[in-house]
């Protein structure tokens, strides 16, 4: 389209290897605001813009458009901030997926498997961005990297409170970021791997052997490699699970954005062929509020149920008797190891499947539906391990007619009927 009659876009023209960063204003009321590459070339965190073609970001946005060779943009609308940096780290990334696709040209060559990569460091240092940065690099160049997203508060991939795992078949849309089809998603339960470290590693091991199952039947899975996103906390269990994920993924290479500490205590405790390296953070990641974490989260499950921009869904709800499904919590609370019945560790009861009584409070709560085949004692065990196939949210309960209603992507009935509860939240506003 044309500029809408009267409406001047702000011109930057960009020298190379120089940033336009932009902020939207967050918030209903807040404007959109548009992109349009003018002339040279430039791109979004990986993903190449076309001309003449306007981008259009959302309220909370924040980005960045990098160019190579030079370039001029216009922005419409009011952004809250935009500004041009001539300090970005891009290079040192782009030099970073240089040396990964040496790594998978070598694998290539010599029939082994591709560069497994671990991206660490604490929140708000642009890990997300810089996984995106790599995978879109990688698949630009005709590779078929995966995605591993184990950041359970801020997933790329699907709902909060889930680890999943992604083929990625085409560069990140602009606006939209990677397509999600078909991706591999665990219940996870909460928004931080704190809550049940000992489910977290289970996961995190589960997703590490059906990646690896993958590469042994897939060879250009196996030479692509993976990009493993993490959470933000690196201390104690947080430091911990990381050094799991590197042997549970056998990676090659741990990313580890702006933390010496981090990164000289990684590189004392993995194996010592294990690249370790530091990076910077860029100046222009921009540090996120508590509030605009959660409302990140209600918008990632509003997304799920209702779409996003031009995409459109229409959720069911229904009602669901309690007698049809069975709700579980994964996790009994911990309780003193000499109070253990004999033969049972910790690791058990963070392990076990505590059946849930359907009451009041369960209204809101986020429901996992398992894929794990119903009824069977026998399937009870694989439950924990199961991806799941979808979610629902309660949104009202009836304990006296013993019935649910929920809202449901896909209409009556549910497709399996063991459910798993988060302790995550949605309120349809809607
Ligand atoms: P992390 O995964 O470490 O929590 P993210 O990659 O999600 O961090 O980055 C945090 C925010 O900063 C995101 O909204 C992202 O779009 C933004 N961001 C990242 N890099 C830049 C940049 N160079 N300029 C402007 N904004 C950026």
């Amino acid at each position: 389209d044309a500029p809408a009659a009267g409406k001047v876009g702000a011109r930057f023209d960009l020298e190379k290897e120089t940033e336009l960063r932009f902020e939207v204003e967050a918030g209903e009321a807040a404007e959109q605001v548009e992109l349009e590459l003018l002339t040279g070339m430039a791109e979004v965190f990986g993903s190449e813009l076309n001309r003449n073609k306007k981008y259009v970001f959302g309220p909370g946005s924040k980005i960045a458009v990098f160019t190579w060779q030079g370039c001029s943009v216009n922005l419409y609308g009011k952004p809250e901030v935009a500004y041009v940096s001539k300090e970005t780290p891009m290079l040192l990334y782009l030099n970073t997926h240089a040396a990964l696709e040496q790594m998978r040209k070598q694998a290539e060559r010599d029939n082994e498997r591709g560069p497994r990569v671990m991206v660490v460091g604490p929140t708000d240092v642009g890990k997300s961005t810089v996984c995106r940065l790599l995978l879109s690099y990688a698949v630009r160049v005709g590779r078929r990297p995966t995605l591993v997203e184990l950041d359970v508060g801020q997933s790329g991939v699907s709902v909060p409170g889930t680890v999943s795992a992604l083929c990625i078949e085409r560069p990140a849309d602009v606006e939209e970021g990677f397509s999600v089809q078909a991706p591999l998603v665990y219940h996870f339960g909460s928004t931080t791997p704190g809550t049940n470290i000992k489910l977290y590693n289970k996961l995190t091991s589960c997703l590490a052997e059906v990646f690896s199952q993958r590469c042994e039947v897939n060879r250009k899975a196996s030479v692509g490699g993976c990009i493993i996103n993490t959470c933000g906390w690196v201390k104690g269990s947080g430091y911990q699970a990381l050094v799991h994920c590197a042997s549970a993924f056998q990676v090659d290479v741990v990313l580890v954005l702006d933390h010496e500490r981090l990164y000289n205590e990684l590189k004392r405790d993995l194996p010592h062929f294990v690249r370790v390296v530091l990076l910077p953070k860029s100046g222009g990641v921009v540090e996120r509020s508590k509030e605009c974490r959660r409302d990140t989260r209600d918008e990632k499950i509003r997304e799920y149920f209702y779409g996003f921009r031009g995409v459109s869904y229409y959720p069911f709800s229904y009602e669901v008797r309690f007698s049809d499904v069975r709700i579980y919590k994964i996790g009994a609370p911990s309780i003193p190891d000499s109070c253990l019945p004999l033969g049972m560790s910790q690791d058990d009861t963070q392990l076990k499947l505590v059946p849930v009584t359907p009451g009041r409070d369960l209204t809101y709560h986020v429901l996992s539906v398992s894929s794990a085949e119903d009824g069977e004692e026998g399937a009870r065990k694989g439950i924990v391990e199961s991806p799941v196939c979808g979610f629902i949210v309660v949104t009202n309960v009836d304990t006296q007619a013993q019935v649910m209603k929920v809202l449901s992507p896909a209409p009556r009935p549910l497709p399996r009927h063991t459910l798993l509860i988060m302790d995550i939240r949605f309120m349809d506003m809607k």
